[in-house]
């Protein structure tokens, strides 16, 4: 069979895989424990229900605009001006199904084949994949100071004829490290002066901890929102607990979000109905679900990183914000795939491999789930790994034995 180059350089999602794994191993009645995962455990916000219910109760669930319903952009116009200081008009404004296709059009709309598109590592593990969409090169940027928080100077090296983006997530998705306000300030300066566009993709940035507070990088440039290349992305799947909703969106100068329309229009059209006013309901609601879930977040955080640190030889940087923690398990095994297949087989609990991130040798463990679950997780991995463990682990009435030193 003849597939296309692009079809053929496309690797499956490993985060959804892992997922996949999980549900298939609990299906068969294993104890697995997920701390793989890209979502918080809490309900949708009681205004979102509301809001889709009393839409499908229409009757009416008919196409919208490609680039969204009037009252999301309404609502998001809103939130741009709350969070990020800028009045933007609608022509400003798209919402796609989800962050993530916000990001995808956004690609499509500035990157021709061949270009570039630099963004620091450890990463997101789409934005490779997203690039190669394009026909286009995703290029990592790994501090050089042996940290998660990038310098100028780790993108500046990077950049090439062929640049034509940079993508920023702050706080990171998979190491928690929210970049610093100098930073963003750098990096704002310097993809002006390069004429580079910037994409802050920002899903997380209300998800910070030890009272650190959402950057905008609007805040750093004196350009008006029409004549700055910035495009943020945001949305309601991490901060809403709305993952399964699929609504994100990007704001904008209005020459690249009609151009992210037109493309989003013949891929997809606009986002569900029900769901875009699902959206619209949790941003306009009351906000107070937001607050909580950064509250337990932290807790959770803090717990995961008490318990890791207890953990012999592993080394772990204090996430800033996000539900991740990205630790350094080397000193076990140098091939992160292999300790997360190890850890899923022997133990039952599922953690991200770091390579997947542009990292080996590191483990992404979320802590959006409970504290029951992160503290026997962890228990689990120590058992496993700690040649010194007792040489059996129950786990309710079953037993474990190791048969590996
Ligand atoms: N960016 C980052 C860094 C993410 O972690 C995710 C989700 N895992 C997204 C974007 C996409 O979010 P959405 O669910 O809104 O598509």
């Amino acid at each position: 069979m003849s597939l296309s180059q692009i079809a053929r350089a496309i690797k499956a999602s490993p985060t959804l895989a892992l997922n996949e794994k999980a549900a298939i191993l609990r299906e068969k009645g294993d104890p697995v424990i997920h701390l793989g995962g890209g979502e918080p455990k809490s309900r949708a916000p009681m205004d979102a229900l509301l809001a889709a219910v009393n839409s499908l109760n229409t009757g009416e669930v008919r196409y919208t605009p490609a680039d969204g319903i009037p009252e999301l952009k309404k609502a998001i116009i809103r939130y741009t001006e709350e969070f990020y200081h800028r009045k933007v008009n609608p022509e400003n404004v798209i919402a796609s199904g989800g962050a993530k296709q916000s990001i995808m059009v956004a690609m499509q709309a500035i990157l021709n084949p061949q270009e570039e598109i630099i963004f620091p590592a450890p990463y997101w593990v789409s934005y490779p994949d997203m690039a190669k969409l394009c026909g286009a090169i995703g290029v990592a940027a790994l501090p050089e100071d042996g940290t998660f928080y990038p310098r100028l100077k780790d993108i500046e090296q990077r950049v090439g004829s062929y640049t034509r983006a940079v993508i920023i997530n702050s706080p990171n998705n998979p190491s928690g490290a929210m970049y610093s306000e100098e930073f963003i300030s750098d990096i704002v300066d310097f993809c002006d002066k390069k004429d580079l566009y910037l994409i802050m993709d920002d899903i997380y940035h209300r998800l910070v901890f030890d009272g650190k507070k959402p950057i905008s990088a609007y805040d750093y440039t004196k350009k008006s929102v029409e004549n700055s290349k910035i495009i943020i992305v945001n949305g309601v799947s991490k901060q809403y607990a709305m993952t399964g909703f699929r609504i994100g969106w990007a704001v904008g100068n209005k020459k690249v979000i009609e151009a992210m329309s037109n493309i989003q229009g013949h891929q997809t059209s606009g986002p569900s109905v029900l769901l875009q006013k699902a959206a619209a309901g949790a941003l306009n609601g009351i906000q107070s679900t937001v607050e909580s879930l950064r509250v337990t977040l932290e807790n959770n955080r803090n717990v995961l990183v008490g318990l890791l640190r207890s953990f012999s030889g592993v080394k772990v940087h204090v996430p800033d914000g996000t539900f991740y923690c990205f630790a350094d398990f080397s000193v076990y095994e140098k091939d992160s795939q292999k300790l997360s297949s190890f850890l899923i087989d022997k133990v039952m609990v599922l953690t991200v491999p770091g390579k997947e991130f542009g990292l080996d040798g590191y483990l992404r463990i979320s802590y959006c789930g409970t504290i029951k679950e992160i503290a026997e997780g962890i228990e689990r991995m120590k058992w496993a790994l700690d040649p010194n463990s007792p040489n059996e682990l129950y786990i309710g009435d079953r037993k474990l034995v190791r048969d590996w030193s």
